[in-house]
């Protein structure tokens, strides 16, 4: 195995421009607009030859050296309720990240907010607590986020619950692969925030188990994604359900033209906050792996899932089936691994993350359903042992590493 180490450094061209131009001048980047188009063999070499790989490469900036961010507010600083303030200080937080630091205020104030921000710096709370706060204030406010994953949906329930224990302010879950009872049922007990992927919430809506009719906010977290799925046309439709004036809110690590123009569509001259210096979180460390000529990547793999270091680790394929395969023949080798992909029944992909996070397996194998906004602690590697679709893939792929100032690693296989 080699690896290149060549230091790629900064991407000084990107840094200090407006995030909504951030995609132009990436020639690299329209191809893959087109996905799904041609055989998979046709497609992984196609694109190959297109990302460049110094992509993939990026020494993680020594702690050291990392700029030390001052935030012009603290949280206690903040208009928000003290109980609320309490809770922030009770999970840790001892001062607001940069996007934190500047959206905060401006979603108190009521104004809709693009906040763009690498992978894993603290967008979530960035909107839950203006968010709760808000509805301390009006017990009859009514806040829908929509996701676009099932995951990310629950993991977003779970942060809720985090800062609004003993506040009585709920949230309800409603995603597919689940019964959807339950979820109609939780939204008899007019929840405070609706949590949800575009399609289900679709499907509640058209069997009129939710009206949004009194949903004065919508987040739209990891918009981008959204549309990539093919949402376009549900989360156009559920935005327009809702009353206006609206109170809306997009957050997201990789922006695009597209969402661009959603904003257009439904922001009311939004506040633009990017508190991105460059493409990938700067704690992350970036590298290729170069398989040997006559070496399978599998026993590439295995040989680094044994090295102490890799001792959390993400492992990306691009097709479920192969992604089930590599876990199989993981485990066949004796290596602790689970998978997750849309194949598997919501309980299954649950209960493997769980497993994943709780440190009872070493290794998750995934699809690009856990690229998106998953905070796992401690995710020592990503490996993208199938090159991802895009270059925003790679981005969030690698953004489930060196995440909250921690340090992580990625590594890409290239044939
Ligand atoms: P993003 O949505 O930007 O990828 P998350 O909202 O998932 O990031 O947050 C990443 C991690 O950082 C989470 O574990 C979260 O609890 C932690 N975190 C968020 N804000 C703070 C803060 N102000 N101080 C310390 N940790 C934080
Ligand atoms: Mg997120």
């Amino acid at each position: 195995m080699q690896t290149s180490r060549t230091h790629r450094g900064k991407r000084p061209g990107r840094e200090g421009r407006p995030f909504h131009h951030g995609r132009r001048g990436q020639p690299s980047r329209a191809p893959f607009r087109a996905r799904g188009q041609g055989g998979q063999r046709g497609r992984k070499r196609f694109l190959s030859e297109r990302i460049d790989v110094s992509r993939y490469i990026n020494k993680a900036v020594i702690t050291e050296a990392v700029e030390h961010f001052v935030p012009e507010h603290r949280f206690a600083d903040f208009a928000i309720d003290a109980r609320l303030k309490a809770a922030i200080a009770k999970k840790g937080y001892t001062e607001p990240t940069p996007i934190q630091d500047r959206t905060i205020s401006h979603i108190l104030r009521r104004e809709d907010v693009v906040g763009i921000a690498n992978t894993g710096t603290g967008k979530t709370a960035a909107f839950l607590v203006p968010l709760i706060d808000k509805i301390l204030k009006h017990k009859d406010e009514r806040v829908l986020v929509m996701v676009p994953t099932r995951e990310l949906a629950q993991q977003i329930e779970g942060e809720l619950r985090g800062f609004a224990a003993g506040l009585s302010v709920h949230g309800v879950v409603c995603v597919g692969g689940v019964g959807i009872g339950a979820q109609m049922a939780g939204l008899r007990r007019r929840p405070h925030f609706v949590i949800g992927t575009p399609g289900r919430l679709k499907d509640l809506l058209e069997r009129k188990a939710l009206s949004l009719a009194d949903f004065r906010t919508a987040v739209l977290d990891e918009a981008d994604r959204m549309l990539d799925m093919g949402f376009v046309h549900d989360m156009r439709k559920i935005l327009s359900l809702l009353p206006s004036p609206r109170h809306t809110l997009f957050f997201a690590a990789t922006f695009s033209r597209e969402i661009e123009k959603l904003v257009g569509e439904f922001l009311r001259t939004p506040v633009r906050v990017s508190v991105k210096t460059q493409e990938t979180a700067a704690s992350i460390e970036q590298d290729v792996v170069r398989i040997p000529p006559g070496k399978q990547k599998l026993d590439v793999l295995y040989d680094l899932l044994i090295q102490p270091a890799f001792n959390k680790v993400l492992v990306f394929g691009r097709t479920k089936w192969g992604v089930e395969k590599l876990a199989k023949a993981l485990v066949a080798k004796g290596i602790r691994a689970e998978s997750i992909h849309g194949n598997k029944t919501q309980g299954r992909r649950q209960r493997a993350l769980d497993l994943f996070k709780r440190d009872h397996v070493q290794v998750l194998v995934a699809t690009d359903v856990a690229a998106r906004g998953l905070d796992i602690v401690g995710v020592s590697h990503v490996i993208n042992f199938d090159l991802p679709a895009s270059h925003e893939d790679y981005i969030h792929r690698v953004g489930r590493t060196g995440r909250a100032g921690k340090r992580g690693t990625a590594l890409t296989f290239i044939d």
